[in-house]
């Protein structure tokens, strides 16, 4: 399958070339990076660390979606919005990991689910899947006399807070609980707060040095708590799933599937 990767020179970008490279079944199609990027023209393996195999960083992204079978953007979200409307335009497969979306960019990917298969997911990685089914489904064991509180710690270079990681766990915990997120969410706590409110379910942002991105859901009750973790070493992880994301949509109808989707067959 030929792989084409947006953002090709950028932390995320760098590690699906790699991992493209490193896939059986798995073909580089090519990779673009942002208008007027400084990358412009530089060899695309070379960036990611290997012998330079003669394709250059392009920007006609449309040309790229046009070589692809599949592409992934692991951008930003203007970026991915634009890129969304190509994927439907060309029907190609899309992947995307660009977290902080707004309505309208997701509207975006929404509306290229029809006419092609969309991948989406805030986290590639197994061990989050994981962790989101087991969030919820701790959460619908615990009554709500147990307190939720995520706390994610990332690098410093992360423009997005909470994670979207936080954020999907936060919604399996909702769902666990039977309750609306949007309604219970508490982001951001500082001055005098006064006491928790019950049923709320908390987020707290760490940011700093090189951290691939830690995650923890603490059920805090009277006398004990129940945290569950995940820690990811390097973003290898994220790379991996997208490129095995990529594969899965060989064949696959138009529609938008999660990595748990992907996870489960
Ligand atoms: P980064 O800033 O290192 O890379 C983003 C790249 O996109 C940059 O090189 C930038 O120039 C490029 N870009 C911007 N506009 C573009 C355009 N129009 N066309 C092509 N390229 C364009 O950021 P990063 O750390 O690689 O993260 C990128 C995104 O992926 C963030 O939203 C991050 O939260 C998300 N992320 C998701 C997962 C996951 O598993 N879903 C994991 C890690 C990061």
């Amino acid at each position: 399958m030929k792989i084409g990767i947006l953002g090709c020179a950028g932390r995320m970008g760098r590690m699906l070339v790699a991992q493209v490279l490193a896939t059986e079944g798995a073909e580089l199609a090519g990779g673009s990076e942002a208008p007027g990027s400084e990358f412009a023209g530089q060899d695309i393996t070379q960036l990611a660390g290997h012998e330079p195999a003669g394709l250059v960083v392009g920007d006609d992204t449309r040309a790229l979606f046009e070589a692809s079978d599949a592409v992934i953007d692991f951008t930003v979200p203007a970026a991915t919005a634009i890129h969304a409307v190509l994927a439907e335009d060309t029907a190609t497969a899309l992947i995307v990991g660009t977290t902080g979306l707004d309505a309208a960019q997701q509207d975006a990917i929404n509306e290229a689910a029809t006419k092609a298969p969309v991948v989406q997911a805030a986290n590639f990685s197994v061990g989050v899947n994981l962790m989101l089914s087991l969030t919820e489904q701790v959460a619908a064991t615990l009554a709500d006399d147990y307190d939720i509180e995520i706390v994610e710690m990332h690098h410093r270079h992360k423009v997005d807070a909470p994670s979207g990681t936080a954020l999907a766990l936060g919604d399996a915990a909702a769902l666990g609980r039977g309750v609306d997120l949007g309604a219970k969410s508490q982001r951001v706590r500082d001055g005098h707060t006064g006491p928790r409110q019950a049923g709320d379910i908390g987020f707290a942002t760490l940011r700093g040095g090189d951290v691939a991105g830690d995650h923890t859901v603490i059920f805090a009750g009277d006398g004990e708590r129940v945290e569950l973790t995940h820690k990811a070493a390097n973003r290898s992880v994220f790379a991996s799933g997208a490129v095995r994301a990529a594969l899965w949509t060989e064949g696959r109808a138009s529609g938008l599937y999660s990595m748990r989707d992907v996870l489960s067959t």
